[in-house]
């Protein structure tokens, strides 16, 4: 029963039951208030149509629309596609169930109409996924007002009897013609756009423009390079210690990938693991970085960890994980030694195979992370009930710590709810004494960031083990 609440922090609030609906008749009622007046009119046209629970038009007929709104549009002026996702609804689903999830999707689908009004068509495109569509605009700011109504409008929290869900709404919109000419391109840019707001607006519309067609042609010129790499020889990692908070003594070293393309230079993970996500290219890839970070760490002293990222990929594929699982059991150093970080994507995707995913990780005796806590949907009512050894708070809200009293509010309880459930609890993107200060008087145990040290090439390793330890710093061991 502790909540707490944040921008972008997905949040559930809840007592011991869930809220259910008490009969199918409130559901119908509920159902049939959305139906729009109008399509009333057409009774039989609008079965035919209308996704049966939201009472919005389908799919199908979202594209019906837009083919006519394109050939319609009078020259100079513009048809805008939107694609609406909600942020946080599948751990909605997950933690209460599919009637409530459903109730927040009708309630949403209200929510839209109403701000839509008749300056757009809204649709239900499956799922979470909504669609818009905006005709005879002549002033882009029009439509990016009517976005950032609707986002807003998701902002109010949905309260049911025994619980509240807190999610957002981000959208991307693409204009005809600059965007795209045919239906397809129309769609496939404002899904471009909609994936760049939910990884940097969050909550927020943006329009497909030039910077996107630019990244979308980067990606796919990343994803061709990657295809005919050597990944044995241009892959290589880079290592980041995690420090006790405490005392400062090193307990682990994070791998991190880098990517030495003879094409197009160094890449960074941040341009090439969504590639490689996206391509099947992470499978090989996390196996070949995972037997060289084990050989690395066959070199560091017996107490001192390897931290490995998994991608949410690795985690979904019973087949990889088996590989993974393997490769770990048979390595250098022992499996215990070994912390793997996973994130909230693979939670997010599907709970309970994430939660088996992580059980057999830990039956050869390895720990397990989640990385980047607080950036995506988790809230600790979901989070403690997986077998987890650690949190890693993302280094967002570090940052956002030194101008916000809520990000710091916010940081204070995650730490603290980590703590009660046991786990440890390691804050990443520290950069200065004052934050690492603040963050221990939080309670939080782990730490790591430039503070400590950037990440270190393999052969700066042992030196910098080194070089502590005559400092006085604490030999490196493992945190009890
Ligand atoms: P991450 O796991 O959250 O890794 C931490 C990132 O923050 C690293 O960036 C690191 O260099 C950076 N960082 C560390 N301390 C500080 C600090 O004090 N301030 C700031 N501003 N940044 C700091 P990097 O190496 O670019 O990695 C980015 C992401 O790529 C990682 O985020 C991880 O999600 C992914 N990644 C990296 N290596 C691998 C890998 O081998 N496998 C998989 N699946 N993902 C990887
Ligand atoms: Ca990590
Ligand atoms: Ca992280």
């Amino acid at each position: 029963p502790m909540i707490i609440g944040a921008a972008g922090l997905f949040v559930v609030m809840f007592g011991t039951i869930f809220a259910v609906i008490r009969s199918s008749r409130d559901f119908l009622e509920l159902v049939a208030s959305q139906v729009d007046a109008q399509q009333l009119s057409d009774e039989n046209s609008r079965l035919a149509h209308v996704g049966s629970l939201t009472g919005l038009p389908n799919r199908r007929r979202f594209f019906g629309r837009l083919h006519q709104a394109i050939a319609r549009n009078a020259p100079g002026a513009r048809v805008y596609v939107g694609i609406l996702d909600l942020d946080g609804f599948k751990p909605v689903n997950d933690v209460f169930g599919h009637v409530v999830g459903d109730r927040v999707l009708v309630e949403c689908s209200a929510r839209f109409s109403q701000v839509a009004g008749d300056k757009a068509f809204v649709a239900r495109l499956g799922g979470d996924e909504f669609g818009l569509i905006v005709e005879n605009v002549r002033d882009e700011d029009f439509v990016l007002t009517l976005g950032h109504q609707i986002c807003e409008a998701t902002r109010e929290p949905f309260a049911f009897d025994d619980a509240i869900a807190a999610i957002s709404t981000s959208i991307g919109f693409a204009a005809f013609p600059d965007a795209g000419e045919t239906q397809r391109r129309l769609y496939e840019r404002a899904d471009f756009a909609l994936y760049f707001a939910k990884q940097n607006h969050r909550g927020r519309a943006i329009i497909f423009c030039e910077e996107h067609e630019r990244r979308m042609k980067g990606s796919a010129l990343v994803e061709q390079c990657l295809r005919r790499a050597d990944l044995e020889t241009e892959m290589s990692l880079v290592y980041q210690p995690l420090h006790e908070a405490e005392t400062g003594a090193i307990v682990s070293f994070e791998a991190l990938a880098r990517w030495n393309s003879p094409d197009l230079g160094e890449v960074g993970p941040g341009e090439f693991g969504a590639v490689a996500e996206r391509s099947d290219i992470i499978y090989p890839l996390s196996r070949i970085l995972l037997r060289k970070a084990l050989k690395a760490a066959s070199q560091w002293p017996e107490g001192v960890q390897l931290s490995f990222n998994l991608s949410a990929r690795d985690l979904m594929s019973p087949a990889a994980l088996t590989q993974i699982i393997a490769i770990a059991a048979s390595g250098p150093i022992a499996p215990s030694r070994i912390d793997f970080e996973i994130t909230e994507t693979a939670l997010i995707t599907d709970f309970e195979r994430a939660r088996k995913a992580i059980l057999a990780l830990k039956s050869i005796g390895a720990s397990v992370s989640l990385d980047d806590f607080g950036t995506g949907y988790s809230s600790l009512n979901y989070v403690h009930r997986l077998p987890l050894d650690r949190i890693k708070i993302d280094r967002s809200f570090v940052r956002e710590m030194e101008t916000s009293p809520l990000a710091r509010d916010v940081v204070k309880t995650m730490i603290s709810m980590a703590r009660n459930l046991n786990f440890d609890c390691v804050i990443e993107g520290v950069e200065t004494q004052e934050q690492l200060a603040l963050l221990k008087s939080f309670g939080c145990n782990m730490a790591q960031g430039y503070l400590f040290s950037r990440p270190l090439a393999e052969n700066e390793i042992l030196p910098f083990i080194d070089a502590r330890e005559s400092l006085g710093l604490p030999a490196a061991r493992r945190i009890a």
